[in-house]
């Protein structure tokens, strides 16, 4: 019975708990796709997300890791007022000397520290210290890179940025041996489907119920569902959704807002 229990506990320890703080976009209701591992990695931080996150006890300066798909408000928009916040917090700790700043890794593309550092440039003057503790990593499509407790695997996805990133990115997220892959937005594309394989598990731009012709950035249910289909092992959480769509789907799920799951 101890051995059971002992056991059972491992494998409860090398499941990954996913919040998700958004699963929409633009379009809906729904907060800007944004999701949470352990309450210290956070991928994307679009507009509303570092109030969302207030909501659930979750502050900038719990987040160790901060890693961005690409440069859309809709997955940035907050990048700037997260940072501001955790430098505000900190001002606060050093005047009570409770303790100190955690350090912050921001993972992106390549144009990641141009992108932030110009966005600061308009409030610099009043927040000197924003960068203090921040560590900028920009990864190429087809890096990957260990980072101890966990590993990151990049992938260039087709999506239109617009901006001044050289590539959109989906990742591969790997820790205590779980691998969970996000595919940031993205239009179906080789990469994507090539790389499925690579991940135990996913969480999937599932923007349109139906694409129309010219939508070419994102993928819909029909191209998602079929992927899911492929790989009936895996579980798939549909975000970025512009659509509302009821009730989980085989191994297809429709998150909400503030979910939580374990896989
Ligand atoms: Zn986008």
């Amino acid at each position: 019975m101890v051995l059971i229990d002992f056991f059972a506990r491992i494998s409860y320890n090398l499941r990954m708990d996913i919040r998700f703080i958004g699963t929409g976009c633009f379009h809906t209701k729904r907060n800007n796709t944004s999701f949470i591992i352990g309450d210290k990695i956070l991928f994307d931080c679009g507009f509303g997300i570092i109030t969302k996150l207030h909501d659930v006890g979750i502050e900038p300066w719990d987040i160790e890791t901060l890693i961005v798909s690409h440069f859309h408000p809709d997955h940035t928009g907050d990048l700037i007022n997260f940072l501001f916040r955790r430098e505000a917090y900190t001002k606060e700790l050093f005047k009570s000397l409770k303790r100190l700043k955690r350090p912050l890794k921001i993972i992106g593309s390549v144009g990641l520290r141009a992108f932030i550092e110009s966005y600061a440039e308009l409030f610099k003057y009043n927040y000197p210290s924003i960068f203090d503790g921040v560590e900028i990593i920009e990864m190429r499509g087809g890096e990957a890179r260990d980072f101890g407790e966990f590993k990151v695997s990049a992938f260039a996805v087709e999506h239109d940025s617009y901006d001044i990133a050289d590539e959109a990115l989906g990742f591969i997220f790997e820790q205590s041996g779980e691998k969970l892959g996000y595919s940031g937005d993205t239009a179906l594309c080789e990469n994507l489907t090539s790389n499925i394989k690579n991940a135990d598990n996913w969480v999937i731009d599932t923007s349109h119920k139906k694409k129309k012709e010219g939508q070419v950035s994102h993928l819909d249910l029909v191209e998602v569902k079929e992927i899911a289909g492929e790989y009936p092992e895996k579980k798939f959480y549909a975000v970025h959704r512009r659509f509302e769509v009821e009730g989980n789907d085989g191994n297809l799920f429709f998150p909400n807002d503030g979910d939580i799951v374990s896989v």
